[in-house]
């Protein structure tokens, strides 16, 4: 067994693997206009939806919690547009509340395909049972793409592994995880694939360092969204942000500087500051209809 002392963890979706574009644009959301009832407002829901999932602080959040916010969101934009017909954009349907989606978020443990099934064997739900028609619909749509890592991020994983522990911490389901990492050769290269069906990142982190008790500042976290960000602080692990939208120029920055200051002891502190400063400019926390015009020519 390796006696190696530091531990890295690297998210997979939109981090390691370039599937964000495709994954949200391409399955979450014409499934999300099918199983919700966005037939007549397409481009709202896709708005809505990207906007959560890839263009903001929640990007990369858990699906299930993902379509709440979406939902929330959908909502307001519904009561704020009013059906004022001098819009550019048709008014949003009136959106059914979702209070059985609501209360399992807020008491489950888990949020997988798995534990919605439980609880729809309990609870009879037809509104968590159209949930999870969505999430399977969402996962066949995914069977159909084959995600690519971005080549600086396939030689950032091998180079970590010649001296460290490497996990993947991910929400993304475990069959879809192990499909991606096994097909690009990067499975052997990783000691454990922590999937959705494992809980949350921050547990996933606790528990392998509980197997392999180390120091904060010898585990590192890679990931591309501020929940991962969440999790390694609440672990008490570094943190390496892959900035969307400049992935490949993040993982070259990783190889360069990240991953030699993180052997050397020196990448907490000001270089953490920094790096973690251009990650929040990246991504913003109010949508862009709700943000104020910018005047012309400013
Ligand atoms: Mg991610």
């Amino acid at each position: 067994m390796t006696n190696r002392d530091h531990l890295i963890a690297f998210d997979s979706d939109g981090c390691v693997f370039d599937n964000m574009e495709f994954k949200h644009k391409a399955c979450f959301v014409p499934s999300f206009i099918e199983f919700f009832g966005f037939q007549d407002t397409p481009l709202q829901a896709r708005e809505v939806w990207e906007f959560v999932n890839l263009y903001s602080t929640t990007r990369g959040i858990n699906r299930f919690k993902g379509l709440k916010l979406s939902l929330d969101l959908a909502r307001t934009r519904c009561a704020e547009s009013g059906g004022d017909p001098s819009r550019e954009l048709s008014p949003p349907p009136s959106i059914p509340p979702s209070p059985d989606l609501d209360s399992w978020i807020a008491g489950a443990r888990q949020l997988s395909n798995a534990s919605l099934e439980a609880e729809i064997r309990t609870s009879g739900s037809r509104e968590l049972e159209n949930v999870l028609a969505w999430s399977l619909d969402v996962n066949r749509r995914l069977q159909e793409g084959s995600p690519r890592p971005f080549p600086a991020a396939a030689e950032a994983v091998a180079r970590a592994e010649q001296r460290a522990r490497v996990c993947v911490v991910s929400q993304a389901p475990g069959t879809t995880l192990r499909r991606d990492w096994d097909s690009h050769g990067l499975s052997p290269l990783v000691e454990h694939i922590f999937s959705q069906e494992d809980g949350t990142k921050e547990e996933h982190l606790r528990r392998v360092l509980k197997e392999h008790p180390l120091p904060g500042e010898r585990v590192l976290l890679a990931g591309d969204a501020p929940g991962d960000y969440a999790a390694a602080a609440a672990a008490g692990v570094l943190f390496f942000p892959v900035i969307p939208g400049a992935e490949e120029p993040s993982w070259e920055e990783f190889l360069r500087e990240g991953l030699p200051r993180f052997f050397q002891g020196t990448f907490a502190g000001d270089y953490a500051r920094d790096l973690h400063r251009r990650f929040e400019s990246a991504l913003p926390e109010t949508p862009p209809w709700e943000r104020p015009a910018q005047p012309e020519g400013t």
